[in-house]
């Protein structure tokens, strides 16, 4: 893996199209404080459709493949701070971290950008909503610091219950990931599992993530996922080694409709991710 520090102009990216504009409740920003990610050899990395957009292949050096090399904008706490402070409508800010890498890749625990993002967020009691969106279960690293954050909302992608799919670094990373949902929910923290895209899972999922400890899930898929119905994800390497069908939502449905049953709230795609409810009478 190739690492490289960069200083970046800017932090905070304003949403105006793209699935976190969209939704009943956009997105107003996100923020990533990497081009490329630490899980881009893992199962999701061969999906992944940061590799097909600006933040990657503008940074990326010539040859480099997604899952090569992370291109670290080592000042992001610093410029965090300053935009958080200048900003005259703080209260409208919903931001989205990260939608383009992780912000608990195992880089992380190196530079620990995400956690001194958060000790700026934490200075700030006026923001509507963070949303932490990670496939990792390093989260449990900063509880006690997103507990200092009222608008905080940790949301874990957990896209099957089965572990022969082989979806992370280890034979561990489905259990570690709904044992991380566990600690974060039981520190009083919001909670939100994303099943995106959803992969092939066993007939227990639904109730397994209904009784998690995550307040929301919500359904994703390959189609209505991508923001190109499909086509980035048929133009990613996934496409020609997976052997069930990608492109067959009715599964995703299925576990959409089954969590209806519960007492939780459930979301679809696109408007799920983007309907979290206002600080304001939230229903979480
Ligand atoms: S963790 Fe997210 S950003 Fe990183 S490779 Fe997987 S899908 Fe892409």
């Amino acid at each position: 893996m190739n690492i490289r520090t960069v200083q970046a102009k800017r932090i905070l990216t304003r949403q105006k199209r793209g699935f976190l504009a969209l939704g009943d409740i956009p997105f107003t920003h996100s923020l990533s404080w990497a081009a490329g990610c630490g899980f881009g050899n893992i199962y999701c990395g061969k999906y992944c459709y940061a590799a097909q957009l600006p933040n990657w292949l503008y940074n990326k050096a010539d040859g480099e493949e997604w899952g090569d090399a992370i291109i670290i904008k080592e000042n992001a706490p610093d410029l965090l701070e300053a935009e958080l402070a200048k900003a005259q409508n703080r209260p409208e800010f919903r931001i989205f971290m990260s939608s383009v890498t992780d912000p608990y890749q195992p880089i992380e625990r190196r530079y620990r950008l995400t956690r001194r993002c958060l000790d700026v967020f934490a200075q700030y009691d006026d923001l509507d909503l963070l949303v932490i969106q990670t496939r990792s279960p390093f989260v449990t690293d900063d509880i006690e610091r997103l507990a200092r954050i009222p608008y905080v909302v940790v949301s874990m992608t957990i896209e099957t219950n089965r572990g022969d799919l082989a979806v992370g670094p280890n034979d561990k990373f489905i259990e570690q990931r709904f044992e991380a949902v566990r600690q974060v929910a039981d520190a009083g923290i919001r909670t939100q599992i994303t099943v995106a895209p959803c992969l092939p899972y066993t007939p227990d999922f639904a109730q397994r993530l209904a009784y998690s400890g995550a307040g929301r899930i919500v359904v994703d898929t390959f189609v209505a996922g991508d923001g190109t119905q499909g086509q980035r994800t048929a133009s990613s390497p996934f496409a020609e080694q997976v052997n069930y069908n990608w492109r067959d939502e009715d599964p995703a449905k299925r576990l959409y409709h089954a969590l209806q049953d519960y007492d939780i709230s459930v979301g679809w795609s696109v408007q799920g991710f983007a309907s979290i409810p206002p600080r304001e009478g939230a229903a979480e």
